[in-house]
């Protein structure tokens, strides 16, 4: 997907068809977005006079912009030109610090931590807090909690995630099935998985959460930003204990 934005300001007319049916015209402002997103702005107020938000299909000609969506069609006829010219766009995210490979500003947005001057892209892990303090490597350290709270760099590659919870975690507790130790491994996600794989199957993603007194069941129990609850989430003994 190209990341350029077309910018039009010009006299148009603008027909809407869809739920509604809606003809406007004046000096105008279209904006049409990398994922086809149409927006036509008048001089009044933050909204939109006609929009049509990431559509099948959008064309774009020097005189007229379409966009179709199923039953809704957007068309702008462009009678006077005022400019149209194509831009660059990004994700807008929180800023985090500086980019060392490149000097630019890295953000925060969509999960990830990316900078808009290079490649440099990083994936947070769910739950991380980007912290203050740098890496030695320069970028900023993050802090995830994985049964404690770890801090480390970014970049994987740097300080790995998994090594640490690995170093903490990795055959403290049993399996609840067979008693074999319940291993740290990353199958997509972190998991704890028994040892005795594939003679028993069982394994629980690893919770986003600080580890807390054990279970009834022996298990651990997490304490997460959606609640507290067993590492096995089927498990039942501690609701009937706690229920009153
Ligand atoms: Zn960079
Ligand atoms: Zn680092
Ligand atoms: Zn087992
Ligand atoms: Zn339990």
């Amino acid at each position: 997907m190209s990341n350029t934005a077309h910018l039009i300001a010009g006299r148009c007319t603008t027909v809407f068809e869809g739920t509604r049916e809606q003809t406007q015209h004046g000096d105008v402002l279209v904006l049409v977005k990398p994922d086809q997103t149409v927006l036509v702005h008048d001089a009044d107020g933050y909204q939109p006079v006609a929009w049509l938000t990431r559509p099948e299909m959008t064309t774009v000609t020097p005189d007229r912009i379409e966009a179709r969506d199923g039953s809704q069609k957007l068309e702008v006829v462009v009678h006077e030109t005022y400019a149209h010219a194509q831009y660059p766009t990004s994700d807008a995210g929180i800023p985090v610090g500086d980019c060392p490979a490149c000097g630019g500003r890295l953000t925060r947005s969509s999960g990830a931590i990316s900078c808009p001057d290079c490649e440099s892209r990083y994936r947070l892990p769910t739950g991380a807090t980007v912290l203050d303090e740098n890496c030695d490597c320069g970028l900023p350290r993050m802090r995830v909690e994985r049964g404690v709270s770890f801090v480390v760099c970014l970049d994987r590659e740097c300080e790995s995630l998994d090594e640490r919870v690995k170093q903490a975690f990795d055959r403290k507790w049993d399996c609840p099935e067979c008693g074999s130790a319940l291993r740290v491994l990353r199958r997509g996600g972190l998991i704890l998985g028994c040892e005795a794989y594939p003679d028993c199957e069982t394994g629980f993603s690893f919770p986003a959460g600080i580890a807390n007194e054990d279970c009834d069941c022996g298990l651990p129990r997490f304490e997460t930003a959606t609640g507290e609850h067993c590492l096995d989430r089927e498990c039942r003994e501690h609701e009937t204990v706690s229920a009153q």
